[in-house]
């Protein structure tokens, strides 16, 4: 019997209450447990001595009790006990608030091992309410756990410990031989024994790397088997091309890229039996918005409706007056639905998606939601949606009809990573950009220097230019808020007072967003201050100078985004950082942005300066939870590609009997999707 099946009430010391507790926490089961994996273990191992300590910091200090405990009684009827103590280099505070039992626990003159954040002041040096053992008891790594209110530390790794004792002396290990071998893993038995009780530091970090190693490879299988899956059939045949038709209709000629795109999403929705599930990738204003209306096009030309779903309302907008405009001499009707139009117009909008009185509906995510009904959809598109994860496509990919996905994409992520997150889709590269882009002149500047660039930029607005000033701030927060309009406030007064500027930020209503956004795109605002709401898509040829100010504290993908604002037409365009962070580091990410305009070595660059992690950190990437691996480690990222790969060619739905076990920690991975898509 598998110890999934097992139930935690089998375990001494849990009751229904603590069984309840364990639920919370999403541990259902023996087995659940055992893969209930410490958060971080607080290392009783090496004892810093007290002159030592640092501000701040977490440590631990072996320590003679010195004085008695003196209790007091303080506000709210709290107790607060403090009590010294000493080694060979220093004396330490320690307090503690509410504990009675304090002058028992700690005796003078015994050693104990205290363990906590210290705080250094005026008068010396302090931890508040350490967690301390005697010194005598101390073995080297305690495992901390995540916990709920209700359940200690002490009771969970109570129960642990006797969950691993009902682990039988042989476990089939899920992963195979050969692959232990190969990557040097150890055994899944000793990976769960000392990811939770650890002898060392050595033996922990074996525990981490086996346990990390199989969840980035059951992560890569179920994303390479769902790639291949063969889905229902797709019942949104389409047969004819009608790409040329809208092609010849339109003022510029396609770049070969885009012409590329184009044809391979319509042979995926015309050849093949399942549907398409394509990303079109490519930097910023290469043109995506044009592929995706070629889709819609021929979805609508073929007797199929077409949704095509914007991150913003901003950004719907925008695209509902591109495609109406494109399609004017064509016989398409098309349809905004977003969040801020009143109900009944709404309500006019869902009834002729129902009806099939409408053939494109453009509008936020909203858009496939349940309340929203089509009459034959034959295709979703998706623009510059992180958040559009694996989830969601086979989600949608499951709807009625089974519709074609096609996802665009600017997000320069490195390629490797690229194919690893986005390894359930076929992926085209646009890899040029229209003719006649010159690229963005981007400058960095302190704040010394902001006089002659807001000169500079006068001079552009009075040659009949627009300019963006990108405000430093984050964008929630009334405080914030605040400081983006005092910015504004000052500009309108002081520089920009002969100019027409308007302000834009998250906290305004979509209405009052749009309203101010239109007025930019008819060039009634020269100049737009803004947070960085304006981040991604928005298109304003006209536009020919961002500034950003404290730029530092954006991201170099996020800049990029942000110079991709400008540089749009054809007039010759400028991005303007401003920075007074001298630091050599902010300095050198800073001047990547001067050297090159190419999103991809950008993003190359920024994982050589800062790690993986913040690609992931604030952003999501629509990839299942992972428990124990994070992206930031590349390398074994990419060991267990290779690995997945190997065992794929040995059996490419896993159903050999050896990957049997392999194969159930896939399936409840991916549980999100209906059974039969993984099988
Ligand atoms: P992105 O890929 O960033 O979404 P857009 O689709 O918004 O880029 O296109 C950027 C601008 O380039 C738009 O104004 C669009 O009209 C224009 N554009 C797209 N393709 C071409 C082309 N082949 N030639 C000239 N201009 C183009
Ligand atoms: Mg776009």
């Amino acid at each position: 019997m598998s110890l999934y099946d097992v139930e935690l009430s089998s375990i001494k010391g849990l009751g229904k209450t603590r069984c309840a507790l364990f639920e919370k926490l999403g541990v259902h089961s023996v087995g659940e447990l055992l893969r209930f994996y410490p958060r971080t273990y607080s290392d009783w191992g090496d004892a810093t001595p007290i002159s030592e300590v640092a501000n701040g910091e977490k440590c631990m200090i072996k320590a003679t009790v010195s004085t008695a405990v003196s209790t007091a009684r303080i506000s709210g009827g709290r107790i607060l006990s403090k009590v010294q103590a000493a080694d060979d280099s220093g004396v330490i505070e320690l307090v503690f608030f509410n504990n009675k039992y304090i002058s028992n626990m700690l005796k003078f003159s015994e050693e104990y091992c205290f363990y906590g954040k210290v705080t250094r002041d005026l008068y010396g040096f302090s931890m508040v309410a350490p967690e301390f053992k005697k010194s005598s008891e101390v073995d080297s790594i305690t495992p901390v756990y995540n916990l709920t209110s209700g359940l200690t530390n002490r009771v969970v790794i109570n129960a642990v410990k006797q969950a691993l004792q009902m682990l039988p002396e042989t476990i089939v290990d899920p992963l195979p031989y050969e692959i232990l071998k190969k990557y040097n893993l150890c055994s899944l038995r000793t990976a769960l024994v000392n990811i939770h009780f650890p002898k060392d530091a050595d033996s922990l970090r074996k525990a981490k790397a086996r346990l990390v190693f199989e969840e980035f490879l059951v992560l890569n299988l179920g994303l390479r088997i769902l790639k291949k899956r063969k889905l229902t059939e797709t019942s949104c045949k389409m047969n004819e091309d009608y790409s040329q038709e809208f092609i010849a209709s339109l003022p510029y000629t396609l770049t070969n890229a885009q012409k590329t795109a184009i044809v391979d999403c319509v042979n995926d929705m015309r050849n093949k039996k399942s549907p398409m599930n394509r990303l079109v990738q490519g930097d910023v204003g290469c043109g995506k918005t044009v592929v995706a209306a070629a889709v819609c096009y021929n979805c609508v030309k073929n007797g199929y409706q077409a949704a095509f779903m914007a991150p913003t309302e901003i950004l719907a907008q925008q695209h509902f007056n591109n495609l109406s405009a494109m399609f004017a001499p064509f016989n398409v009707r098309v349809d905004l639905l977003i969040g801020s139009m009143t109900k009944s117009q709404k309500d006019k909008v869902r009834e002729r998606l129902v009806n099939g009185e409408t053939d494109i509906a453009i509008g936020t995510h909203a858009l496939i939601t349940e309340s929203t009904k089509f009459k034959n959809l034959g295709c979703a598109i998706t623009d510059e949606q992180h958040r559009f994860g694996v989830e969601q496509r086979a989600k949608l990919a499951q709807k009625g009809g089974h519709p074609h996905i096609l996802v665009l994409s600017a997000t320069p992520i490195p390629r490797t990573l690229g194919l690893i997150i986005y390894g359930d889709l076929d992926i085209t590269c646009i890899d040029e950009l229209p003719p006649g882009r010159q690229p963005v002149k981007t400058m960095l500047i302190d704040s010394k220097k902001r006089d002659r660039a807001l000169s500079f930029i006068r001079q552009e607005l009075d040659d009949g230019k627009q300019c963006y000033i990108v405000c430093p701030l984050v964008e929630e927060g009334e405080l914030d808020l605040q400081s983006a309009e005092n910015y504004a406030a000052e500009l309108m007064l002081k520089d920009f007072a002969h100019y027409p500027i308007g302000i834009l930020h998250g906290k305004m209503k979509a209405k009052d967003k749009e309203a101010v956004m239109n007025s930019f795109l008819e060039g009634d605002i020269s100049v737009l201050v803004s947070t960085t709401v304006i981040e991604v898509g928005v298109d304003v040829k006209n536009a020919s100078v961002i500034m950003i100010e404290n730029a530092e504290r954006f991201g170099l993908s996020q800049l990029h985004q942000l110079r991709g604002r400008v540089g749009r037409g054809q007039h010759k365009s400028y991005c303007i950082m401003v920075s007074d962070n001298h630091n050599e580091e902010t300095t050198q990410r800073l001047s990547t942005m001067c050297k090159t305009n190419n999103g991809f070595e950008i993003a190359d660059e920024d994982l050589k300066l800062r790690g993986p992690g913040d690609f992931f950190g604030n952003r999501q990437h629509g990839l299942p939870q992972l428990n124990i691996a994070d992206f930031s480690d590349m390398e074994s990222l990419y060991k267990t590609q290779e690995a997945a790969s190997y065992i794929l060619n040995i059996s490419p739905d896993l159903s050999d009997n050896s990957l049997k076990g392999l194969k159930a920690m896939v399936n409840l991975l991916f549980s999100f999707l209906d059974s039969s898509t993984m099988n």
